[in-house]
């Protein structure tokens, strides 16, 4: 047989038991044997270099080394979904959709909703190509290295399926795994992770693919996304991705009505303790691909699916002490230091107790027995006192007055629920958390720069403040611990790097209270410069659409301080973006000004994303769905069909790509 088939006919029959094992869970060769094909097939490779091939089985192992990660603008957006947490609450969404439908025909899919990280997986020509996480939704991480080593993940496709496609799922680490990774890790003297979740979403980001190959991660699919029209429901289209090859879990149901729901929920809220994997809860979509389309999405999640969240566990302990932390904002944040206990599959150790407020509704106090459970965040929460197990001599509790680490007396302003610690610029965690955020990847984005080396650089004395990391030199961060000359070079080059970021990032870097990134990008895009938003009066300001009085004193605040004034102007002189670059400017109009527009279909000459881009920076606005209140629409190929009549009905006028392009000329 001459090499080429060799090679084939291994790659092949490796996929194949790999799928038979991973996927349908049914070995169909000794471990024994799968090693010697495998050892086989990797000498013929590494003989035979002319047949590489990135989806060879043999690349599963991993082995591929990557610094950093590329930034991958998701082709359509991954959005979050909305949750419910009762009958009610899956019936007033029922009643909403049918609202919207007009109709009552409608039928679900029920999902269970796997706890992990999720991953948009493309492939071309029916071979594996990428993997991207999720990151804000809008874009993400390209991980694809580190996903082709799940061995779940087929890397080569069967033909019948569609052509055009993205494939959503999440990353999950089954219990069984979890639990033998902890056990080494504890033998080995180090602690154990804290929970599959967080475990899996972290090995995403590993950089030597070997070291994902090593952990059981498994990969559960839940969406198919395409224009293609092959498939009339998402039922069908989950089938039909199983069918050919991804892991889909069996436990997919289809349901007539919300009551059928139901039964799916109440089922799975007992079983699920027997599952593999932790599952949080139920995700409930609409089955017809049409009727998704026509409800669309809101800003955040879409119309056509919602989470339903199984009950908390909860369970009680002993409340040892509260402790204080603070954050970067100064804000104080109580925290209960508990008696370790076992909850819902993690050792709970410590609970937020958010702000003084909480602690005097609950009158939590030391020594108590307090009910504590576990929500979908990471850390839990305490919910009340166990009063009937509360000593005698049991004291109030009295709020800290000062803060636990610079000892400043602590502030309340009116109407707010933190404390603050008002030393903002001699206040160890402040000054190092407004460096953190500022380097942060939603702000300036700094690579080679990470939150302890912050640390490190601000107790060695290098560093007071976000504008002193441009003043770093190679020569004074080499000598510090475990810092090599070249990873001292990429953190400079780094910093340097982000002279170029946006003002609207920089904004937002700055850390202002109350300035998130979408108010930074209102403010950005109505003042264009910090000298102008310096000049901004308070009225000024809040007639900025969206902008209320709050976000506005403290704008105002922020950037009347001395010590924030001169910081500015150290940024400015090392020529960080201060203001909207000309390039960004030319492109903003107010053409579209108090314009709704809704863009459905595939486009040409620019991507979807790029189309709402230019509608908002000509001051138009992107809606999902099409209403009264709908101006135009954007169609390109394969509009949907209920879009098109209902745009009919109402009579909005449809523009063309072309038209468009002409409209923002
Ligand atoms: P959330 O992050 O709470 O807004 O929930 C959205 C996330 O749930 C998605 O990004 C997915 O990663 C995850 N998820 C888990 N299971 C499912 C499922 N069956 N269908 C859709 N999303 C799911
Ligand atoms: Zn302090």
């Amino acid at each position: 047989m001459i090499v080429k088939d060799r090679i084939e006919s291994l790659r092949k029959e490796l996929n194949e038991h790999n799928y038979n094992y991973y996927v349908l869970d049914n070995a169909t060769i000794s471990d024994y044997e799968f090693d010697i094909k495998l050892k086989e097939l990797e000498k013929l490779e590494e003989e035979n270099p002319e047949f590489f091939d990135p989806n060879s089985p043999t690349k599963r192992v991993g082995g591929e080394i990557t610094k950093n990660f590329n930034t991958i603008t998701h082709k359509n957006r991954m959005y979050s979904l909305d949750n419910s947490y009762s009958k009610e609450d899956l019936l007033d969404w029922e009643k909403r959709i049918q609202k919207n439908l007009g109709t009552t025909d409608i039928e679900y899919t029920c999902e269970l909703k796997y706890d992990g990280a999720s991953i948009n997986l493309t492939y071309e020509n029916g071979k594996f190509f990428s993997a991207v996480t999720r990151g804000d939704g809008f874009q993400g991480d390209e991980v694809t290295a580190n996903i082709r080593t799940i061995k779940s993940i087929p890397l080569n496709l069967s033909d019948d399926f569609i052509s055009n496609f993205e494939m959503r799922g999440e990353i999950i680490l089954p219990l069984e795994g979890f639990h033998k990774m902890n056990e080494d890790r504890v033998a080995n003297g180090e602690d154990p992770y804290r929970n599959p979740r967080n475990t899996a979403s972290g090995s995403l980001k590993l950089q030597d693919s070997a070291e994902v190959a090593k952990r059981p991660l498994d990969c559960l699919l839940y969406q198919v996304v395409t224009n293609e029209t092959k498939y009339k429901t998402h039922f069908e289209s989950l089938n039909a991705a199983r069918d050919c090859g991804f892991k889909v879990p069996k436990t997919i149901t289809l349901a007539k009505s919300i009551d059928e729901v139901l039964e799916f929920v109440n089922h799975w809220d007992v079983e699920r303790h027997n599952l593999p994997y932790e599952t949080d809860g139920v995700v409930v979509k609409v089955n017809s691909l049409l009727q998704q389309e026509e409800l669309g999405y809101t800003s955040k999640s879409p119309r056509w699916a919602i989470a339903y969240k199984f009950k908390a566990e909860q369970v009680t302990t002993i409340l040892n002490e509260i402790t204080y932390q603070v954050g970067r904002t100064g804000a104080i944040t109580p925290v209960a230091n508990l008696e370790p206990v076992h909850l819902a599959g993690t050792i709970v150790k410590r609970a937020s107790l958010h702000n003084a407020d909480q602690i005097e509704k609950l009158d939590v106090r030391i020594g108590d027995t307090v009910f504590v459970e576990k929500g979908g965040e990471i850390i839990p929460k305490i919910m009340g006192v166990d009063l009937s197990k509360r000593a005698e001599d049991s004291v109030e509790t009295k709020y800290a007055e000062h803060c636990p680490v610079c000892n400043t007396p602590l502030v309340r302003t009116e109407g707010d629920a933190k404390h603050y610690c008002p030393n903002e610029f001699g206040c160890a965690p402040q000054i190092t958390g407004k460096i953190q955020h500022y380097i942060s990847r939603k702000a300036m984005d700094i690579d080679g720069l990470g939150s302890e080396t912050v640390e490190l650089l601000h107790k060695e004395g290098l560093i007071k403040n976000y504008a002193d990391i441009y003043d770093l030199k190679v020569e004074q961060v080499v000598p510090l611990e475990r810092m090599a000359e070249k990873s001292a070079k990429n953190m400079i080059e780094g910093i340097s790097k982000s002279k170029e970021i946006p003002f609207e990032k920089v904004l937002f870097a700055l850390g202002i209270r109350f300035v998130g990134e979408t108010v930074a990008k209102k403010l950005a895009k109505h003042f264009t410069s910090i000298d102008n938003l310096s000049n901004a009066s308070f009225e000024d300001l809040v007639a900025v659409d969206e902008i209320g009085d709050r976000i506005a004193q403290s704008v105002i605040d922020f950037l009347s301080d001395e010590n924030n004034i001169e910081i500015i102007g150290r940024l400015k002189s090392y020529g960080v973006q201060l203001e909207v670059s000309q390039e960004n400017l030319a492109n903003q109009t107010n053409k579209l000004e108090g314009k709704v527009f809704v863009v459905s279909g595939v486009f040409h000459q620019m991507s979807r994303t790029e189309l709402k881009k230019a509608i908002e920076d000509n001051g138009g606005k992107v809606s999902s769905s099409i209403s009264k209140k709908t101006n135009f629409i954007v169609a390109g190929d394969n509009m949907g069909p209920s879009k098109l009549a209902k745009a009919e009905t109402l009579g909005i006028p449809i523009v063309s790509e072309d038209d468009f392009i002409e409209m923002i000329k």
